[in-house]
């Protein structure tokens, strides 16, 4: 096929090709190349290139040059083969399969026994000595090719099979003799020329052409568009299309066809896993028409073609460096390779494998780390609903934080608290959540809401906490005040009835569905030691895996955390500090009421005793926090939520005022209150007066925090600790803003310093969460030791979405369009917000050239946006406390991937 250097080249033999050029020759082709030039045995073949289907896509027509190119390589194959396509004689017949880039299983077409017609069959009948072999070899080409490459519903086919083997009275098809066949043959032949007003083709050629079209063709099936779509492959790939020299599995009893595994693709186990189905052909084993054999049983049928494969296995598993999946058929005793690849596996296999692979020699840390993913090990990490399990789905709402929870059904915090207190597991059912619940949904297994996206409150704490939680599910009515949630069919769950919900796929069902533990968490805990005799085998890989990760990575990985249990957790986790501690946790409860007074104080006197009465506590907390993580990072931001948050509800408290009134009955806390609500209510909370803004108009409040965070450290450190406080200020627009806090931040450092005889270093920095503050990042570094990119405001106000009704109000439609393929607050939406990000870092560098920098955003801990402050050169990322061992994981993967590991990061 001499093909001239100007001229692009649409075909390559089997020899020609090797496993890199999956994007030219599809998956399926570049692996057929890549055995064939292992001197595998490859039944000889070409591919036309994805390049040539991708012409015919456009234009409805082939590349001019790619027919002359198909005979060349068909002579060829004809020559290598001694026999010609559908010579009457000795007919060569041919396979013409689809294969894409990425796998698209049964997705589009093929068609087998190529070169058949009236003719040759006589020949194949010679060829195999097997007359009845011949004629339904001859009948499943007419089938295929009718329905695929001429569109005849297959239904009339089937009809016809059944009607041929009514008429015999038998009922597989295996029954019917080479007669029979003979008689079908007539009959599917009269039904292609009814249903196409043309005759079967009998010319080889046109045959071949014919099926090469299709499954371009096929390419844009309606089956492979949905497929892809799902899958998220671009539809512009295309197909190649492979024409291989058929071989038969069907020849009889020392004949058949199989799959097999290099190694176990569930738990990574090295040894013989596979199927095998004597005297059939590939479709058959997929049809399950009949029941197949375990591989090893081969081994006792035809000993030869079984040590051969077991040696194939081994070739390929060493050459791919990974587990293969095999299609292999045996005719007459000779053993063909059809097709190979990178098998799929679960999670737990792939880090199995991983590590053992590394034991074998054939692949490095650095690879390995590519073998697994940082979603594979959240997976391993949540308790699981046992699969087998029978369910009753009552809806679905959006996968918040994983896991699997089950309890009794309940709608309000207090009955949580109760509840649980006497020893019954809840699920905590609201509409929303709000800072309110906290005790209640601590106290619960899992958090269910009906409204509320992937950062509303019930995510962001419930992942915090390493909690279940199914938010956003619409479809099911809660009604709190009825106690009682109504599912789409109909069904209702009144309080105390017992719900599961499955954080991970956000589905919730009915009654109780049977969980099982996760060994990996016990490890990270410190449960389950991945030394001990008897560790867990996927532990042991996990534990390695993460060594590979921590030596690789250059990301320091911090946690959010705002007490002392989960900053011990996050430790144990393998956390480098506290990336961010939200002060607003530290004021609800019982010091609510402080809060209250202070909001409600008319004078500075007023204020100053509600800030002294608040002073200690914060104190005592923050001394809990920095012994929890002493030696080590802890960023304190101060307190960020619009004060109205820590007031009681408007409408509750309008109407339990106006009932008073009516009684005449007034309660003069309650009308101050009041007043006070009335006065904070804003139209857009999360664009009003919060973050820095409410330091700068409520004297005294970041001082009272400062002084505590100061004097905290003071305390640890004459304890001989070794406190490493930082603070950070929130929704800085403006270095304006933070040069005001930052120099009343100085005065009070500096007298606590001199009444504790200490000298303290509390670096002060800013999250950048704002459009401006990236915007001037320049000028925010002059007033600001480091920055921590809190990216869940900047996607709301870079994107202008509401961070708590997007979700569940119109993303889907947004997903379901392609508008994004994941919602820009689970992955960081590079293009807009990251660009920010990005010029944002080289900017505050530029001011400031040792400028910490992180982000705290709910982005820190997942995987894909992990790579991308890697690659923006972020010092660090913080995450909840569970999430910590992906952004590890991930944080190495990134490093290896780029080349750029470094031993300095732990
Ligand atoms: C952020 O906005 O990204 C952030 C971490 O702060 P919060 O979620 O508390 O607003
Ligand atoms: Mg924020």
């Amino acid at each position: 096929m001499p093909v001239t250097e100007d001229r692009q080249k649409f075909v390559y033999d089997f020899t020609e090709g090797n496993k890199e050029l999956k994007d030219l020759l599809g998956g399926k082709g570049a692996n057929l190349a890549e055995m064939t030039n292992l001197g595998l045995p490859v039944p000889p073949g070409f591919t036309i290139t994805t390049e040539a289907c991708k012409v015919y896509l456009e234009g409805g027509e082939e590349p001019p040059s790619m027919r002359d190119e198909v005979t060349a390589h068909l002579e060829a194959l004809e020559e290598r083969m001694g026999k010609k396509l559908g010579q009457a004689d000795n007919p060569l017949l041919v396979s013409v399969r689809s294969g894409a880039k990425f796998s698209m299983p049964g997705m589009m077409d093929t068609v087998l026994n190529i070169g058949l017609s009236d003719e040759s069959v006589a020949g194949l009948a010679v060829q195999a000595g097997d007359e009845r072999f011949a004629w339904d070899s001859y009948r499943r080409l007419i089938q295929m090719f009718g329905k695929t490459v001429l569109g005849v519903d297959g239904e009339l086919f089937e009809d016809a099979l059944e009607e041929a083997k009514r008429a015999k009275g038998v009922t597989t098809d295996v029954d019917l003799a080479a007669e029979d066949l003979k008689a079908l043959v007539a009959r599917f032949k009269d039904i292609v020329a009814k249903e196409t007003g043309r005759d079967f083709p009998q010319a080889p050629r046109e045959q071949m052409d014919l099926a090469i079209r299709a499954v371009f063709d096929s390419w844009n099936g309606d089956r492979a568009k949905l497929y892809r779509r799902q899958e998220r492959i671009p539809g512009d790939l295309g197909t190649a299309v492979n024409i291989c020299s058929m071989v038969f599995g069907n020849l009889g009893p020392d004949s058949g066809t199989g799959v097999a595994f290099t190694r176990d693709p569930a738990s990574g186990h090295q040894g013989v896993y596979g199927d095998y189905l004597q005297n059939a052909q590939g479709e058959d084993v997929v049809a399950g028409i009949r029941n197949t054999m375990p591989l090893a049983e081969l081994e006792r049928i035809d000993k030869a073609s079984y040590d051969q494969l077991m040696q194939i296995m081994e070739t390929l598993e060493t050459h791919y460096k990974d587990l293969c999946d095999i299609e292999f058929t045996i005719e007459r005793g000779k053993l063909w390779m059809l097709q190979t690849r990178v098998g799929k596996r679960t999670a737990g296999a792939a880090f199995r494998i991983a590590t053992q692979l590394v034991d074998q020699g054939l692949i490095d840390e650095a690879e390995a780390l590519q073998r697994v993913t940082g979603a594979q090990l959240a997976q391993l990490m949540f308790p699981r609903f046992d699969e087998k399990a029978k369910t009753e789905l009552l809806g679905r709402g959006i996968a918040a934080s994983p896991g699997a929870a089950v309890g009794r059904a309940v709608f309000d915090s207090y009955t949580a608290v109760k509840w649980s207190r006497s020893g019954e597991k809840v699920i905590l059912i609201r509409r929303e959540t709000n800072p309110d619940d906290l005790d209640g949904m601590i106290a619960s297994e899992g958090i269910l809401t009906s409204r509320g996206g992937k950062t509303s409150h019930a995510a962001v704490v419930a992942r915090g906490m390493g909690k279940t939680c199914v938010c956003g599910a619409e479809e099911l009515e809660v009604d709190t005040k009825q106690r009682k949630m109504t599912a789409p069919g109909g069904v209702v769950v009144q309080e105390g009835d017992v719900v599961s919900i499955d954080g991970s796929s956000g589905k919730v069902y009915l009654g109780e569905v049977p969980v099982v533990p996760s060994p990996v968490v016990e490890y990270f805990e410190g449960r389950m030691h991945a030394g001990a005799d008897d560790a867990d085998e996927l532990v042991q890989a996990v534990h390695r895996m993460m060594a590979y990760a921590d030596r690789m990575r250059r990301l320091r990985v911090r946690a959010n955390a705002d007490n002392a249990e989960d900053a011990l957790r996050a430790r144990r986790f393998g956390a480098q500090g506290i990336g961010l501690c939200r002060t607003e946790h530290m004021f609800l409860g019982e010091r609510r009421e402080m809060v209250e007074r202070l909001i409600l104080a008319d004078t500075d006197t007023e204020r100053e005793e509600a800030l002294s009465a608040l002073l200690p506590l914060q104190k005592a907390d923050f001394v809990e926090l920095f012994e929890a993580m002493d030696g080590l990072p802890v960023t304190v931001r101060l307190l960020d939520p619009p004060l109205h948050e820590f007031l009681p509800d408007i409408t509750e408290l309008s109407v339990r005022v106006a009932l008073a009134e009516a009684r005449e009955d007034a309660n003069e806390n309650d009308l101050r209150l009041l007043q006070a609500v009335h006065k904070l209510h804003e139209q857009n909370p999360m664009l009003g007066l919060r973050g820095v803004r409410l330091g700068l108009v409520i004297p005294g409040l970041f001082a009272m925090q400062v002084r505590a965070i100061a004097e905290a450290a003071a305390e640890r450190k004459n304890a001989k600790g070794d406190p490493r406080a930082e603070i950070m200020i929130p929704l800085v627009g403006t270095v304006q803003e933070l040069e005001i806090v930052r120099e009343e931040a100085e005065r009070v450092i500096a007298e606590v310093e001199a009444a504790s005889g200490t000298g303290l270093k509390l670096p002060l920095g800013t999250m950048i969460e704002l459009p401006r503050a990236a915007l001037t990042a320049d000028q925010i570094a002059e007033a600001a030791e480091f920055f921590s990119f809190g990216t869940n405001d900047l996607t709301q106000t870079v994107w202008g979405f509401s961070r708590d009704d997007v979700e569940a109000s119109f993303f889907t439609a947004y997903l379901e369009k392609g508008i994004f393929g994941v919602s820009p607050f689970e992955t960081i939406d590079k293009d807009g917000v990251g660009s920010l990000v990005r010029a944002a870092a080289k900017a505050g560098r530029a001011t400031r050239p040792d400028l910490k920098l992180g982000v705290c955003g709910e982005h820190g801990g997942d995987p894909e946006s992990v790579h991308f402050f890697h690659e923006v050169g972020l010092d660090y990322v913080s995450c909840s406390p569970f999430r910590i061992p992906v952004a590890r994981l991930e944080a190495g993967r990134a490093a290896a991937l780029n080349g750029k590991g470094g031993s300095d990061s732990r």
